[in-house]
């Protein structure tokens, strides 16, 4: 799964409006920022010569940065991490880690048995990546929810940025999806690994911008009364 495990970010974000956004878009994709370099450095192993019909890579030993163990790790040191260096409450950094985890649990949806309960062993996955029709359809559909989650949440300080910078965002995100099911096939399993570190860096970076032209409604004010907490 490519842009879906965003929606779970606009999720933690409807819930808890002090995290950034862009935090929650690094958190979303924590374990695939954590594969991409142990790929380049050849500790994971993948293969492009295998695809799936809408997954261009074929996901072979990942243990450190998809298993079930480490993904439970790795959440808890992402509560730590942002408790840590943003100093916001415990509540704050367990959403955060629930968001790095949410990864591993829509990646089991869409995998084909290579997401390891136990170091590389007892694979699990259930396999939506064989239909081209549902893996587009449930991404694009988990987007679109966190589009509307976030529209309805916020309210534009500025211009066109601040109005369209969102839907413009979802917009590249069902591109980039539609590319990685229909678009060319990636030469080797190292170009989409840095291709995904540009992907996740680049729209954490895209985020950070947007969501500086909307603020945050107070639950159940009138737009007039928005929140203006300069934390947000
Ligand atoms: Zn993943």
């Amino acid at each position: 799964m490519l842009g879906g495990h965003y929606s779970v970010s606009y999720m933690a974000k409807k819930v808890d409006p002090t995290i950034k956004l862009w935090h929650l878009f690094l958190a979303a994709q924590w374990l695939d920022l954590v594969w991409s370099p142990l790929i380049l450095l050849d500790i994971e192993k993948a293969d492009t010569k295998h695809p799936l019909p809408a997954s261009p890579i074929h996901l072979t030993y990942m243990p450190y940065s998809h298993g079930l163990v480490a993904a439970l790790l790795w959440s808890v040191f992402a509560l730590f991490a942002y408790r840590l260096t943003t100093r916001q409450s415990y509540a704050s950094g367990a959403l955060v880690a629930t968001t790095v985890f949410s990864h591993w649990v829509l990646d089991l949806i869409v995998h084909n048995h290579d997401l390891p309960l136990l170091g590389n062993r007892f694979k699990v996955g259930f396999g939506v990546y064989h239909s081209i029709f549902w893996s587009f359809a449930i991404e694009a559909t988990l987007l679109l929810i966190g589009l509307v989650l976030y529209m309805r949440s916020s309210w534009p300080v500025g211009s066109f940025g601040s109005r369209y910078g969102m839907p413009l965002v979802i917009a590249a995100l069902l591109l980039f999806n539609a590319n990685s099911i229909w678009g060319p096939s990636p030469p080797n399993e190292k170009f989409v690994a840095v291709f995904n570190l540009v992907y996740y860096i680049g729209f954490a970076v895209i985020i950070a911008r947007v969501e500086r032209g909307r603020i945050p409604y107070k639950r159940g004010a009138f737009p007039h009364e928005r929140v203006t907490d300069a934390n947000m």
